[in-house]
Order: structure tokens, then sequence, then C-alpha cells
């Protein structure tokens, strides 16, 4: 088990990064995660967006709708709340009046709130979502979903937790103190929020001005989950989300063009692959162990030989469906020829893609971004050895929206979580992550 660093005990007062900054000076892999959320059928009043076709049929049940019309009933919410992106029960007009208005005693379309919206120069959009509230004391998680618009394509950037519980050096998400994991309701309601905002539903039109992909596809035609979070430490929802996102008869979106990014949860990587058949990404960002150790501390778990050894697994994996490897690079730590040769012997023999990422800087990082030569030269030499190594462009870099810059201010919830702890409610909510595996 990862040892982890009780939140509780540390000062409230003391500044947001402190902990994370302690827990990095101390050599934790892992924080203390915050009280989790049930993922269930939604409760009375509570929305349907988000939920699974299983959770939709125990919430019909709940109104008293019979069994033996359930399967039907579900499908007609389900065109209506993910093929249509309906927001009023009014609108659902082939199902009876009587129905609609049980449904809408009950329960509500409404989606997780936009704080904000902000939107980049180069039309990245960064939206800040308020989870609905868990309970009395919560006034909602927040946590932030990027939107990256190209000619061809439309990319949207989830998260999967609430904060990370992980600690990599170079990554501002890591230094967020709470963490829960997200619902699949609360995964899937991203890519609702991020619909409506751009206009994305049959009959909508995107904002004026806004900047959405011309190939006649859809706005949202990608989704990775390189947000907030470790995706591999939330498997069992994350694989539920993606399931919503990929149904056929709903949003339809391919799984092809879904990728899970992994610092590297190496147990859970075959599970990925056969339940969720998506897409992998690896944060790499180091070829030795000692180095990595330090940037993504999870190695000391997982090591290089280990996630190789799973990338190599990795149910599906051809030369058709590579794996990622994303390589962040840092200006004098890990971007010299040496490690990029290093870096093209280690993959041999799996089929994989580099993708450089230009260091992103945070306020209080410790790390520069390489200089761009040395960027293109360490690139030249990936490409030299057979593969592709598209340098990542820092999109919406002007808002904070760039990969590892993510962090909202639920942090400033951890008083709320001391009490809690203090006070010994939820203590079974407490999950210790790592151990999901
Ligand atoms: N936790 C998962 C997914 C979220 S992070 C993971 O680590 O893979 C998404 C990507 O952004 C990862 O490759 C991560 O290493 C990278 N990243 C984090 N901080 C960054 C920064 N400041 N600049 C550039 N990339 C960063
Ligand atoms: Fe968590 Fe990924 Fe950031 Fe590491 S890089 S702290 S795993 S979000």
């Amino acid at each position: 088990m990862a040892t982890v660093l009780d939140i509780a005990k540390h000062n409230p007062n003391a500044a947001p990064v402190a902990v994370s900054e302690a827990a990095r000076a101390a050599g934790f892999i892992e924080k203390t995660a915050e009280l989790t959320v049930a993922a269930g059928a939604a409760p009375g009043g509570a929305s349907l967006i988000g939920l699974t076709r299983g959770q939709l049929k125990d919430s019909l049940s709940q109104i008293g709708v019979p069994e033996r019309e359930l399967k039907m009933r579900v499908a007609q919410l389900w065109h209506w709340i993910y093929f249509r992106g309906a927001r009023d029960f009014a609108e659902m007009t082939n199902m009876g009046k009587e129905l609609r208005a049980k449904l809408a005693a009950a329960y509500t379309l409404a989606r997780p709130k936009v704080v904000s919206e902000q939107v980049s120069k180069d039309g990245t959009r960064k939206w800040l979502i308020r989870m609905a509230s868990t309970g009395p004391l919560d006034k909602g998680a927040e946590i932030e979903c990027v939107y990256i618009p190209e000619v061809d394509r439309g990319t949207l950037c989830v998260s999967s937790q609430v904060g990370c519980t992980l600690t990599c050096s170079f990554c501002h998400t890591g230094t967020q103190r709470l963490v829960r994991n997200l619902t699949s309701a609360e995964i899937v309601a991203q890519l609702i929020v991020a619909r409506d905002c751009i206009g994305d539903w049959p009959g909508a039109t995107p904002p004026e001005g806004a900047f959405v992909p011309n190939d006649g596809g859809r706005f949202v035609s990608n989704i990775v989950f390189m947000g907030m979070g470790e995706p591999l430490y939330n498997t069992d929802n994350v694989i539920a989300a993606i399931d919503v996102m990929s149904d056929g008869e709903g949003l339809t979106l391919s799984r092809r063009r879904i990728t899970v990014s992994t610092s590297g949860v190496v147990p859970q990587m075959e599970r990925l692959g056969a339940e969720a058949n998506t897409m992998l990404a690896i944060s790499l960002h180091a070829v030795r162990d000692e180095l990595r150790d330090e940037l993504v501390p999870i190695n000391r778990k997982y090591d290089i030989r280990q996630l190789l050894d799973a990338c190599r697994a990795y149910p599906g994996l051809s030369n058709a469906r590579r794996i990622t490897f994303e390589y962040v690079m840092l200006k004098g730590v890990n971007d010299s020829d040496a490690d990029a040769r290093k870096l093209v012997q280690l993959l041999k023999g799996i089929p994989a893609k580099i993708n450089l990422i230009p260091f992103n800087p945070w306020p209080g990082s410790k790390y520069e971004c390489s200089d761009w030569e040395r960027i293109e030269r360490f690139s030249e030499i990936v490409y030299r050895a057979g593969y592709a190594s598209p340098v990542r462009t820092p999109r919406g870099r002007d808002i904070l929206a760039a990969c590892g810059q993510l962090k909202s201010e639920t942090e400033k919830l951890r008083a709320r979580a001391r009490m809690m702890a203090e006070q010994g409610i939820g203590a079974e909510g407490v999950y210790a992550v790592g151990n999901g595996e």
C-alpha cells in the first residue's frame, strides 16, 4: 500500500501548495483522497444527466414505471438526453404527459454549473464547472474542462478526479490538496456541458465567433482524459463514462477517438484495454528510473520496465492502434540527445507515437521549458528512429488551459474535510488510492 499523507494533520492556514510541497519533499507518492461520492441511481430531485442505462432504469423504477416498460422508457430517455441534448422533460413528446410529469416531479435534467468560461486567443475554451453538491456541507466540487478546436476535429480534455492524489513534480494539478473521484455521471456531464456551450446538438448553433471544426463532423469528435486526475485510480467510473460516451444510440463517440492518459497505474491497464477498448497514452517523461522516480513518483511503485511490459500486453495494440507516449520537455532535466536515443531504444517493438509536450509553466513551478532548438533536435532523433514525434502545440496557454496547468479552487473546501474528519463523518467514504487495483 502506498504511503498516505494525512491532510487533516496539516495547518489549515498554510499556503495552498504547502501539503503537496511537503509531500514532495518527504518523497510521498500520493496525498490523501477526499470523500468519495457514491455512484448510483439519481436520488429524488437529482439530475438524470450523465447516468448509465442501468442507473436510468433504477431511476424509472423508483417512480413506479412498470418493469415491462423499463427497457423502452430507458431507450426513449436515452435518445432525448444523449442524442438530442434535451433540457426539459416537456420536450420528450413521445412519452405520455403523465410520465413526463412524474419525471419532472422526481428528477431534473440540470447540468453542472458553468462557473466561468475563458476563451483563448487560439479558440481554446476552458470551463470551470461546479458539480452538484453532495450534501449540506458541500458547496460542490469544481473541476476544469478544456475544449481544443482544430479545423478537422474538436478535442475535449476531461477530468476524472477533483485534483490528483499523485504528486508529479512538474504538474500543477498535483499541488491541489483535496481529491475525490468524479462519478461516471460527472465525467459524462463534462461532455454534455461542452456540447451545450458550443452548440453541438441537433438544431443548435455555436456562439457568435466561436472557433469550431468545419469538416461537417461533430464539434466534439475526440475525448482525452488528460484533465485533472489519474483516470486509472478511478477506473470503474471512467469505464462506465466511456460506455455512455461511446454508445451508438446517444453521444456516439468512437472509442478510437477516446484516449485515456495514465501516469502508469500498471495493474489497471489491461482492464482498461479489455473493457473500454480505448486508445492509451502513457505519461513517460523520463527514460531512467532514477529521474522518473522524481518526476512521476508512481514510478517507485511500478518502474519503467513494468510499465513498458504492460504496454506490450495492452489489448488491441497494433500498428493501427499505437500507444502515445507523452514526454514533457524540461530544460536541462530530461531533454538531452542521450535521453532521446534511450527513449527510442526503450520503445523498440511497441507500436508507438511519441508526443513531445513543451512544459507549461505555472505559478511556483520549478522547471523551465526546453529551448525550441533543443526540442527540435530531440524530435529529430526520435523521428529518424522511425517514430512520429509531433510536438504538441501548447493551446490555451494564455488562460492556463494547457496540459498540467489545471487546478481548481476546490481546495478551499479543505476546512470542511477537516471538520468532517474531526467529527468522524464519512470516514468510510475516504478511500485509500492505489488500493483499487
Ligand atoms: N494523470 C494523467 C492524466 C492527466 S495529466 C497522467 O498523468 O497521464 C495529462 C498530461 O499532461 C500528462 O502527460 C501530464 O504528464 C502532462 N502534464 C502535466 N503537467 C504538465 C505541465 N506543466 N506541462 C506540460 N505537460 C504537463
Ligand atoms: Fe496527477 Fe497526471 Fe498531474 Fe501526475 S501528471 S499529478 S498523475 S494529473
